[in-house]
């Protein structure tokens, strides 16, 4: 990735799966800057960004109309063209991941597709004037869209539709020799992931369930992302690609 430069939306924390990506990218040479959703998180991202390398740390907040594109223009007019972006943004009420999906109200329900999904559709529109040589954009889903696991509720929907929007945008973006896809990733104790109800279980049981007998780590995630983001993957768009020591896989085990 040496000369490469690229967007992480999403960090959080040291915990976060984007801290992780960003760690890949660094120890493969990536140049990185950061969105921030909040002021308040920006002292602690900028601290990180630091420690990558001392990166543009930019405000946006995806549910804020018109946030996804002042973010680019200044991104655009400050650092010029991107190779690639890092999608790993997601939210629903944390009460709402619990219980029966059916208690799902209908503002969380648009809240969670608005923030979780259509922030990428969005973020893919803009990333073209910053994609002028083509590039590679990935976002996060989780196996939750395939399969009911419970509690995850409505955040479930919205990656499905978020895997559908990968399929479509790919699409869309192939003639700018644009690349999108997703990074189906196993469960790692995250903020946002421990909003999800009885999340430890998850946890136990899908390490259970791994042929490789373990839970995925951010380092896996964050290498994996590197092929996806790299010239390694050049014959791939549109793709889901499940990096969950082999969960997905599995029926049945005995
Ligand atoms: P995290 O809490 O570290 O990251 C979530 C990020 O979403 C935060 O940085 C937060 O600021 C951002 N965000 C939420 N609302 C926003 C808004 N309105 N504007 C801008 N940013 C906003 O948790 P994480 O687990 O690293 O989540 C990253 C992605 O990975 C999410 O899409 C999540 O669904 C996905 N994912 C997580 C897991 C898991 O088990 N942790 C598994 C598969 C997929």
């Amino acid at each position: 990735m040496n000369g490469k430069k690229g967007l992480i939306m999403g960090l959080a924390n040291k915990f976060s799966i984007a801290y992780g990506i960003s760690e890949s990218l660094k120890n493969q040479g990536a140049d990185l800057i950061f969105t921030s959703q909040t002021d308040r998180f920006k002292d602690k991202i900028s601290d990180i960004a630091n420690e990558f390398g001392g990166y543009e740390v930019v405000l946006c907040d995806v549910s804020v109309d018109g946030s996804i594109e002042l973010a680019f223009n200044k991104i655009l007019n400050e650092v010029g063209q991107l190779d690639f972006i890092v999608h790993s943004i997601a939210f629903s009420d944390k009460n709402e991941l619990t219980g029966k999906y059916y208690d799902t109200s209908k503002t969380n329900f648009l809240n969670a597709m608005a923030v979780s999904c259509y922030s990428f559709t969005e973020v893919c529109r803009y990333a073209k004037k910053l994609m002028q040589n083509g590039g590679s954009i990935v976002t996060l889903t989780y196996y939750g869209s395939e399969k009911v696991v419970p509690n995850y509720n409505v955040m479930a929907l919205a990656k499905s539709a978020l895997e559908t929007s990968v399929k479509y945008l790919a699409n869309d973006l192939g003639e700018f020799e644009i690349r999108v896809n997703a990074i189906s990733a196993g469960p790692i104790k995250t903020l946002a992931a421990s909003g999800v109800g009885e999340f430890s279980k998850i946890l136990e049981i899908d390490r259970y369930r791994s042929p490789l007998n373990r839970n995925v780590t951010q380092k896996d995630i964050g290498d994996a992302c590197v092929f996806l983001l790299s010239g390694l993957s050049a014959g791939m768009t549109g793709e889901i690609m499940h990096v969950d020591c082999g969960c997905s896989t599995i029926g049945v085990k005995f």
